[in-house]
């Protein structure tokens, strides 16, 4: 990086404390080195500079009353990126681990991220460092109605419209939603991830997990391949996770392992999902539980070991920098030749490296992972419209823009670096070229 360090070290010094902020931008600054060299007009007028710093952050207290009558306080978050194409949008997260630099990563992500699924949404993303493991779906309510209590004053439908992501699913959004309207007195679209009966949108559930395989399903056709009778290692059995094992078992895949924080279960008969939902989605258990139901199948704790496991495609899609380069090395040596992110920023940028100079198909996540964010634009659409589309209509839709933004992300990876199959180059770049000419059209206050 030559033209934008200064803008890097600015974000260094401006952000102490925040190393996976500086990831994050670190690996965009990089790639865009060569778009911004051919447009002097930008730098002048500072796009990468205003890029970095959020338009707003909000940070407050959320307090609220657990089973045993205790007053318990937790920090609520919510960084409003970018809204140069739109309003803000971008996922809730309730982990212990969220803190202000998580919640800037996954802000500053979302904004190219948003801007490639070609859908009119701006960048942003909140949560809290409320954990939701083992409280009492009364304790979620109250801490649900707390957060949105304040949340309320600073989001709507043409405003900022967040959803799910890490400990917030259909129940969580459900209590958020009943607060802000029992508040605003208003049925609008503000929230995505909403249930079926109410305003949310047929597929979305599905769509995170089902638009990782359609993008690995072009990326691997790109390269003559496909994922039937291949190994794959899934991380993670959450929402992204579950889908992305729907989709690839239905490409003809073995998925032959998946993992939770506690560890993760070897099924080498093939994940049988029907289980893993059961256990997972219905009755809320750690994953262990799958190998004492299905014989043969083995758990083992520690989460990291998932990548031990032998297999042909990796689909991380459990949280941030869960491959590292040793991880990375692992699975190279034992012969993985495809990698696929379903979470976000999971593997570090040193595993990157690795996966780069061994040639193997590698899908970042802002683009790989872009169907659940643009299945919540389409969401979006339909409260605005006060319609509903079918499933098929909102897969065949999702499917589309996913094939849109593989080919999109080739053809700027060849236009820029020669290689198209950088796709890496290709997301961030073709996300931001479009963000870039709207801030640059849209001026600055004087
Ligand atoms: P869920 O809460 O549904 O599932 C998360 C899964 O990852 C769980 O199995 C969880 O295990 C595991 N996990 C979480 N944190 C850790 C950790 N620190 N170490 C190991 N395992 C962990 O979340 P989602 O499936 O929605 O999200 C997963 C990833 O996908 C995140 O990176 C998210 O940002 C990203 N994403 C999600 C989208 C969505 O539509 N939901 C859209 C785009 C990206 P446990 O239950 O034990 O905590």
């Amino acid at each position: 990086m030559q033209l934008l360090k200064p803008v890097f070290d600015s974000v260094l010094a401006r952000n102490p404390g925040q190393p996976e902020f500086h990831q994050a931008v670190s690996e965009v600054l990089e790639t865009i080195e060569p778009v911004v060299a051919k447009h002097p007009e930008w730098l002048k007028a500072g796009i990468v500079d205003r890029l970095v710093e959020p338009e707003r952050q909000i940070m407050f207290r959320v307090a609220w009353i657990d089973d045993a009558g205790r007053v318990q306080v937790n920090r609520g978050y919510r960084v409003q990126f970018n809204s140069a194409i739109g309003p803000y949008k971008g996922g809730l997260r309730f982990h212990p681990s969220v803190n202000l630099g998580i919640i800037k990563f996954l802000g500053f992500e979302q904004i190219f991220k948003n801007s490639l699924t070609g859908l009119p949404i701006g960048g942003g993303k909140g949560g809290s460092d409320f954990d939701p493991k083992g409280k009492s779906d009364r304790e979620i309510m109250a801490f649900c109605q707390s957060f949105m209590t304040e949340l309320a004053k600073h989001i709507g439908a043409d405003t900022d419209v967040p959803a799910g992501d890490i400990g917030v699913g259909g129940r969580e959004i459900g209590f958020l939603y009943g607060q802000y309207k029992r508040l605003r007195n208003e049925f609008t679209g503000v929230l995505t991830g909403k249930g079926l009966g109410w305003g949310g949108s047929l597929a979305r559930t599905e769509a995170t997990g089902y638009g990782l395989c359609y993008f690995m399903n072009e990326a691997l056709q790109h390269n003559g391949k496909s994922f039937k009778d291949q190994r794959v290692v899934i991380s993670g059995s959450g929402n992204v996770a579950i889908y992305a094992c729907e989709k690839a078992q239905e490409y003809g895949a073995k998925v032959v392992a998946m993992s939770d924080s506690s560890g993760y279960v070897v099924d080498e008969n093939g994940i049988d999902l029907k289980l893993m939902k059961q256990i997972k989605e219905v009755e809320r258990l750690r994953i262990k539980e799958y190998a004492a139901r299905k014989p043969g199948a083995v758990f083992t704790p520690g989460c990291r070991g998932i990548w031990t496991v032998k297999c042909d495609i990796a689909l991380p899609c459990a949280t941030q920098n869960e491959i590292d380069e040793e991880s990375a090395k692992i699975l190279l040596g034992n012969g993985t030749w495809a990698v696929g992110e379903g979470a976000n920023m999971p593997s570090t940028n040193e595993a990157i490296a690795c996966y780069k100079n061994a040639g193997i198909i590698f899908a970042p996540a802002k683009a790989a992972n872009a169907g659940g964010v643009a299945t919540s634009a389409l969401e979006m659409c339909q409260n605005s419209m006060r319609y509903n589309w079918t499933f098929e209509e909102v897969d065949q839709k999702l499917h589309q823009i996913m094939k849109d933004i593989y080919a999109h992300c080739t053809e700027v990876a060849k236009e820029y670096t020669g290689n198209e199959h950088d796709l890496v180059s290709g997301a961030n770049i073709a996300g931001f070229v479009k963000v870039a000419n709207a801030m640059y059209a849209q001026g600055i206050a004087y």
